[in-house]
């Protein structure tokens, strides 16, 4: 019940304020149209009223010609039975609703209606007629004839006429009512609720990819709204691609610079491990990184139960060199004097240096024999070697002290000082030596 009442209410306002175009027009076009039908069937009313009116009142004239003699002659007689028939014959004609007879001083003589007290007709509208006699030439007043007719009368005479205007109406009511409802469905409503969803669609789906298209379609402000539309799809779907586009060759850009700054970074921390490990001039590693490698390669050695061999080796009378030949041709023997040897060394084995013309060699798994004759190998390649410096030819000599490993030695710096001992030996016993 409540529920019913509530969707009669919903439809009454829905009616009233409509939020659909198609049936807000609807609304206002037939208020209009019934406003335009009710006024112009109520002049198809009066105006049929009013005929009938007209025609009910030209036949009561005529009857009234018709009987003003016979009732004339019967006054004129005095022939009071011959009137009281004439008019009751009048009163039972379906348009007459009543009679008068009304004498020269106007008293009434006779008074008839076909209506009681009760049943009074809307209105009357009357005919009346003065009634006399001719005797000789001469027209002598009797009185006068009042026929009377009523509103029913000519409604009786309407009433079909009425029905047909009605019926008319409402038929042309229905069938405009139907025709529009079917016009602006077909031309409006529909397109439009198509246009919403496809484009709500659009909306929801984020895709501007997707294209308005719409059944039915015809040239008119709807065809042009839909191809506007498209249009916009299709210029936000480039305007987004070219967005795409753009973030795509930013983040390509991007992974580029970072890419190229990597490897930037990368050498760069390359350079800097070599800075800190390595010496500059002559490439080897620098004491302190020399002695932590060589001090981890002990440990492993002492764990794999192997002999390492360190070799200590001092250029010698190196102040000579310098003195002789300048500093920078000192420096260029150091740089030979490294470039050297490591072609002589393993990969596994380290090259150091531990002082100004001071190199360190720490061999692993090489026991004290092996490590003589790389000793042996480098003193002799030293000694052979000529190397130009601005065309000017030197050659130099090495001394060496060599010290293995043995499982008691935890340290790398016992094992230096000891081969120190030895090189010193090497020194005392007239350079360009290996001394064990
Ligand atoms: P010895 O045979 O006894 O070793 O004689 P020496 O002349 O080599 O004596 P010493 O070891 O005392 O001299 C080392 C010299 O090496 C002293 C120093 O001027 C020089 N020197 C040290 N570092 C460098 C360097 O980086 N470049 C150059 N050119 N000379 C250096
Ligand atoms: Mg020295
Ligand atoms: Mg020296």
């Amino acid at each position: 019940m409540k529920d019913s009442f509530l969707k009669v209410t919903q439809m009454v306002l829905t009616f009233l304020r409509p939020n659909n175009l198609s049936q807000k027009m609807m609304r206002v076009i037939f208020t209009i149209y019934l406003g335009v039908t009710f006024v112009i069937t109520c002049m198809q009313f009066a105006t049929e009223y009013l005929k009938a009116q007209d025609s009910i009142l030209n036949e009561v004239t005529e009857l009234e010609g018709t009987v003003r003699g016979p009732i004339a002659t019967s006054l004129w007689q005095y022939d009071r039975n011959q009137v009281n028939v004439l008019v009751d014959g009048l009163i039972k004609m379906p348009i007459i609703a009543g009679v008068d007879i009304v004498d020269n001083d106007g008293t009434t003589l006779i008074s008839r209606r076909a209506y009681s007290s009760n049943s009074e007709p809307l209105s009357l509208f009357d005919v009346q007629s003065d009634l006399f006699w001719n005797l000789n030439d001469e027209r002598i007043p009797l009185g006068s004839l009042i026929l009377y007719s009523s509103s029913e009368v000519v409604l009786d005479r309407v009433i079909f006429g009425f029905s047909l205007i009605v019926i008319t109406a409402v038929i042309k009511l229905s069938i405009l009512f139907w025709l529009f409802i079917w016009a602006f469905g077909r031309y409006l409503a529909n397109p439009l609720k198509e246009l919403m969803v496809q484009v709500n669609d659009v909306q929801h789906d984020q895709s501007i990819r997707t294209r308005i298209n719409l059944s039915n379609i015809e040239d008119n402000e709807l065809s042009l709204l839909q191809s506007h539309m498209n249009n916009m799809l299709s210029s936000m779907e480039t305007d987004r691609r070219r967005l795409l586009e753009d973030e795509q060759a930013k983040r390509n850009w991007l992974e580029e610079a970072v890419a190229k700054r990597t490897a930037e970074l990368q050498v760069a921390n390359e350079q800097l491990k070599t800075l800190a490990t390595r010496d500059s001039l002559t490439g080897a590693l620098n004491r302190g990184s020399f002695f932590e490698t060589a001090q981890h390669i002990l440990v492993l050695s002492r764990r794999q139960k192997s002999t390492a061999s360190f070799v200590l080796m001092d250029l010698d009378h190196f102040k000579y060199i310098n003195d002789t030949y300048g500093h920078f041709s000192g420096d260029q023997v150091l740089i030979h004097f490294v470039r050297t040897i490591n072609s002589l060394l393993r990969e596994s084995d380290l090259i150091g240096r531990v002082g100004g013309e001071e190199f360190a060699l720490f061999l692993p798994d090489t026991n004290a024999e092996a490590a003589f004759q790389i000793a042996e190998k480098v003193r002799t390649a030293i000694s052979t070697s000529r190397f130009e410096v601005d065309g000017v030819s030197i050659s130099y000599t090495v001394s060496l002290g060599i010290e293995s490993s043995s499982m008691d030695d935890q340290s790398v710096d016992t094992l230096f000082k000891r081969a120190d001992v030895k090189l010193y030996g090497a020194k005392d016993k007239g350079r360009d030596r290996v001394e064990q």
